[in-house]
């Protein structure tokens, strides 16, 4: 990782204010609307989407 972040935690690998793993500019994260996305971040965002969506859309 090439930024610092307070939330970030090393040991883990995660984001300790969401819980999650942590993907830079993620709904949520600190540096969301604030920076400008590459593609593979772009991407991976996409990706947790689509995987949220799903989730709602299974569980009935
Ligand atoms: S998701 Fe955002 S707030 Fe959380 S650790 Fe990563 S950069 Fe920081």
């Amino acid at each position: 990782m090439s930024f610092s972040c307070k939330n970030y935690d090393y040991n883990d690998d995660k984001c300790l204010m969401l819980k999650q793993e942590c993907i830079p500019g993620r709904p949520g994260c600190v540096l969301e609307g604030r920076i400008a996305l590459s593609e593979a971040l772009t991407e991976r965002i996409k990706a947790l989407e689509q995987e949220k969506n799903s989730s709602k859309t299974n569980k009935k």
